[in-house]
């Protein structure tokens, strides 16, 4: 192995620290840039440069002499996210797209893998529970539910673009619902396997046994363990595959059952409330043939396997706050004379 510079944007992120780690045990020399400090995972990265991606300059700065560029970053989470903030997200994320992309041309970077989402695929596809799993060829005619979808296939477009225009050698994943330990599972961001551990923690270690679930739970997805997805983004970038490819795990399940599955792995029985919330298509899964295709390869860790590894770090958070909690001092108490005058 050839060790190369390998810029990782949003390296701060979920799969952004999980990819810096990685890359630099592999013996490549990372930059990684994020707008925020890694929260969770300590980052292994030679460089590591706080930078808000927005700004054409400090795009320049990142790229400047990368060999590949891995572009992860972009303000986003759950659902409950996404649904909220489209303005937000269209404006912000075409922003750090569109200068990393224009930056990896002018600095003359060899190759850059954008990370882009199943959620550019259309809702007219996605109606049913039991959905037929989406192929690369299904996102046109376009019709994504959210911003955040349009962003990310506007965004495939410029790099197609790039690409013919500039020779810029490029790749793009289509990532299906990433999950594992090390990521965002409270304030509002985290998606339902973190969600979900999290309240299943709760009850847990409360004994009070009452989940909520957004809309009725048949909702389906496929979900991709971080492991995986790290093997599928190395596998991608020393390939020669251009155009957009997804990248997630074809075993469909609805959220229902993945609270279920994460009940039995934390060994307690819950009691579903469901609620009104964002809910996002009725359906979704990966279809991998192109996948298998090109890198002879597709993810493969149990789902069982990837829960149990992702809800024991999310019970041990979940746990430490608790725990924090308990050892803040208590307010003083005021005296009868330092209460205000009533009128
Ligand atoms: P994440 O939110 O954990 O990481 C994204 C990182 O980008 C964050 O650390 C954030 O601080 C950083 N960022 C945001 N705005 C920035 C700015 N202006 N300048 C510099 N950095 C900025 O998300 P993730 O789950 O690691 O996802 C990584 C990429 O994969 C994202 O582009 C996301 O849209 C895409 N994706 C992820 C999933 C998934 O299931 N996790 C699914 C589809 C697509």
């Amino acid at each position: 192995m050839v060790p190369k510079k390998i810029l990782v944007t949003g390296a701060g992120g979920f799969i952004g620290s999980h990819l810096v780690n990685r890359l630099v045990e592999e013996g490549h020399y990372v930059r990684g840039v994020d707008i925020k400090k890694s929260e969770f995972l300590p980052c292994f990265a030679q460089e590591s440069l706080l930078l808000d991606l927005r700004r054409p300059e400090n795009a320049m700065k990142a790229a400047e002499g990368m060999d590949e560029v891995y572009a992860l970053a972009a303000d986003m989470g759950g659902m409950g996210f996404i649904s909220n903030h489209h303005s937000e997200i269209l404006y912000g994320n075409t922003m750090i797209d569109f200068h990393t992309i224009e930056a990896a041309r002018a600095q003359g970077v060899g190759k850059i893998l954008y990370a882009s989402s199943a959620c550019i695929y259309p809702n007219y596809k996605q109606t049913e529970t039991e959905v037929t799993p989406l192929k690369e060829d299904d996102a046109y005619p376009a019709d994504p539910q959210d911003a955040y979808g349009w962003e990310k296939l506007t965004t495939e477009k410029l790099l197609h673009h790039y690409r013919l225009d500039y020779g810029l050698e490029t790749s793009c994943v289509r990532f299906h619902n990433i999950y594992g330990p090390e990521g965002t599972w409270d304030g509002g961001r985290e998606k339902a396997p973190a969600a979900l551990s999290r309240k299943i923690a709760n009850a847990a270690l409360s004994g009070d046994h009452r989940i909520e679930i957004w809309g009725d739970g048949e909702q389906t997805r496929s979900f991709c363990y971080i492991d995986d997805c790290l093997e599928g983004l190395v596998r991608l970038m020393a390939s020669k595959h251009h155009e957009p490819i997804n990248l997630g795990n074809a075993r469909l399940i609805s959220i229902n059952a993945l609270a279920e599955l994460i009940a039995d792995i934390a060994g307690v029985s819950i009691d579903v409330k469901h609620i009104e919330g964002p809910e996002g298509v009725r359906g979704r899964n990966s279809d991998n043939s192109l996948l298998r295709e090109v890198l002879g390869w597709e993810p493969r860790i149990k789902l069982e396997e990837g829960l149990a590894k992702t809800y024991a770090w999310i019970h041990t958070q979940v746990q430490m706050r608790t725990a924090k909690a308990l050892l803040q001092p208590l307010p003083p108490r005021q005296s009868k004379s330092a209460e205000p005058a009533r009128i």
